[in-house]
């Protein structure tokens, strides 16, 4: 038996995170625009708890290229505007992606965290 991720990402076709950009499978969508859309985690860890997820299927943060760099800045600029939207601008929230087996990766499309609404810990688990 094979417990290891499927770190290949497989094809679009299999992926979590392209079914609900494709509306294939449901999600609570906070945020859309060309490249990119929010959804609220499943399995929240804070009680703002947002994915930050490009539509285009990248699997992991080691297959960014060069021409990735305005899409993966566009994160940032939308974290910025969904934190204001969910109010926790003023108490502080965190960004982050984990990536591959150590980092807790468990879906294989790039996808960034929102956490906020609570203390977050310093170093994380
Ligand atoms: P990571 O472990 O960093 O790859 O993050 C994947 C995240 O996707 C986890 O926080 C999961 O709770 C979340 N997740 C898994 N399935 C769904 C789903 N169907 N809708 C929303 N979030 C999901
Ligand atoms: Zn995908």
């Amino acid at each position: 038996m094979n417990a290891q991720p499927d770190t290949t990402g497989g094809s679009p076709a299999d992926c979590l995170f392209c079914k609900i950009n494709q509306g294939t499978i449901p999600a609570e969508k906070v945020f859309e625009n060309d490249g990119l859309f929010a959804i609220r985690d499943i399995n929240p860890q804070a009680p703002t708890h947002l994915l930050i997820i490009p539509k285009k299927h990248i699997t992991t943060l080691l297959d960014l290229q060069t021409a990735d760099e305005e899409l993966i800045g566009s994160i940032y600029t939308t974290a910025n505007q969904i934190a204001k939207a969910e109010g926790v601008d003023r108490s502080g929230f965190r960004v982050v992606a984990n990536c591959g087996s150590d980092g807790g990766q468990s879906v294989y499309h790039i996808h960034f965290h929102l956490l906020g609404g609570r203390p977050l810990h310093w170093p994380p688990g």
